[in-house]
């Protein structure tokens, strides 16, 4: 498994599986599987409810002599409702307890946006908390301490711009190791990820795929699928490649870290050896002619009428 080092000075596995939408009988099912077929990193988060599961699979893996935790690397994530710096800790611990773990490999605050507890979706306008009143650096000072006890090895965020992620380093302690944000070839991130380069934090691409398998109604009416481009799939067919094969080592071939999500072993399988072959540079190319700006996951959940939050605020663009 190729690995890139992160400023933290840990390694982290290029292709990791992500579990969004797993359902609890599937997730513990397929970790078990992906991790006796290799795989060493898994993506998780709190609100995904079912950290429980893929914790029961780690475990039972680890006892059965699989992989040892040390091997395997794990992420979790901060949910909006835990912004505020007294919540940050109880957060990470009950993810800890869920994933039977005693330190995480990396932790991110999931989203640039605070939500007040015992919100319930679909979100109203007086739900969120602006950033104002809870500014993102005073979160993340809460989760460098966690680093400071042990608790994480590396720290990050997802879903920040280039703008906030320029503001949280202008005063910040501990560099964010990692963004996580959407990207796949419809999406392809360049300036977010030359300027990350730059820094030398690592890009994470989420919904590397397209996230076709989300709920119809977070689905843009006529959404374009990835897979189905007359590029990617002739490039397919040139490589003797899958469709998914293809744009896994797209993105890999750029230095950033993949985490497909599946529940199917054979995809699974498929998706850890998009890492394992090499297109022609001209091939790179036309995939990185795709882009087209588009982002399947809006963040309109986040935008309710009336709300602080605005698409244009969220992503600032
Ligand atoms: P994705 O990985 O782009 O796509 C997942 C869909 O593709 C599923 O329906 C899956 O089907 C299918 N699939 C997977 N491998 C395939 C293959 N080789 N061939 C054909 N179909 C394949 O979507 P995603 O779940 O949105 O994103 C991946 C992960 O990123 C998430 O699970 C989560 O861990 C993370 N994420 C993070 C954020 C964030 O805000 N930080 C947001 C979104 C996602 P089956 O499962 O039925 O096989």
């Amino acid at each position: 498994m190729k690995k890139i080092k992160l400023n933290s000075g840990y390694d982290m596995p290029i292709v990791g599986l992500g579990t969004w939408l797993s359902e609890s009988n599937q997730v513990y099912n397929i970790v078990k599987q992906a991790l006796e077929m290799g795989y060493r990193h898994i993506d998780c988060a709190a609100v995904y409810g079912n950290e429980k599961e893929v914790g029961k699979a780690l475990k039972e893996s680890i006892t059965d002599g699989i992989v040892k935790r040390e091997e395997v690397f794990i992420t979790s994530k901060l949910w909006n409702t835990e912004h505020k710096k007294e919540d940050v800790l109880p957060a990470l611990e009950q993810s800890l307890n869920d994933l039977e773990v005693e330190y995480l490999d990396l932790y991110l605050m999931h989203w640039p946006v605070a939500i007040k507890k015992n919100s319930n979706f679909p979100l109203s306008a007086q739900d969120f908390i602006s950033l104002e009143e809870i500014p993102l650096n005073e979160t993340y000072e809460a989760m460098e301490g966690l680093v400071k006890n042990n608790l994480c090895r590396s720290i990050g965020v997802s879903n920040f711009s280039l703008k906030k992620l320029k503001e949280l380093q202008s005063n910040c302690e501990i560099s964010p190791a990692v963004n996580q944000v959407e990207l796949h070839p419809y999406l392809s991130q360049n300036n977010l990820l030359n300027y990350c380069k730059e820094q030398n934090i690592v890009l994470t691409c989420y919904s590397p795929l397209g996230s076709s398998g989300r709920p119809d109604q977070m689905k843009a009416e006529n959404e374009p699928r990835i897979m189905d481009d007359l590029a990617i799939k002739s490039l397919a067919q040139k490589y003797n490649k899958s469709e998914a094969q293809i744009i896994l080592n797209w993105s890999i071939s750029r230095g950033t870290i993949v985490i497909p999500k599946t529940v199917t072993p054979s995809r699974a399988e498929q998706n850890l050896k998009s890492q394992d072959f090499t297109m022609e540079t001209e091939d790179y190319k036309k995939v990185d002619e795709l882009d087209r700006h588009y982002r399947f996951v809006t963040g309109e959940f986040f935008t309710p009428e009336g709300c602080v939050y605005t698409i244009s605020n969220l992503w600032d663009e």
